[in-house]
């Protein structure tokens, strides 16, 4: 999963980073440009590759792999 920290103050987003460097960035970018005030906005999050596609594909596969067994196996 990566995440993207969206600043409460401006229009400030992070890059999409995972683990803690979008909160870092975040606290970053509040003592620049917000000093004193404490960090809030919104997280949003999304998964780092998404599996859309690749479970069709893999089907496939192995359909072909079953079609070439059976035609394999004909006398
Ligand atoms: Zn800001």
């Amino acid at each position: 999963m990566v995440n993207r920290y969206w600043c409460g103050e401006c229009s400030f987003k992070t890059p999409w980073r995972g683990g803690a460097e979008g909160l870092r960035r975040q606290i970053e970018h509040y003592a620049e440009k917000h000093p004193g005030t404490p960090p809030g906005g919104q997280i949003e999050t999304r998964r780092r590759h998404p599996g859309r596609g690749h479970g069709c594909l893999l089907l496939a596969a192995v359909a072909l792999v079953l079609l070439t067994v059976v035609a394999a196996c004909r006398p």
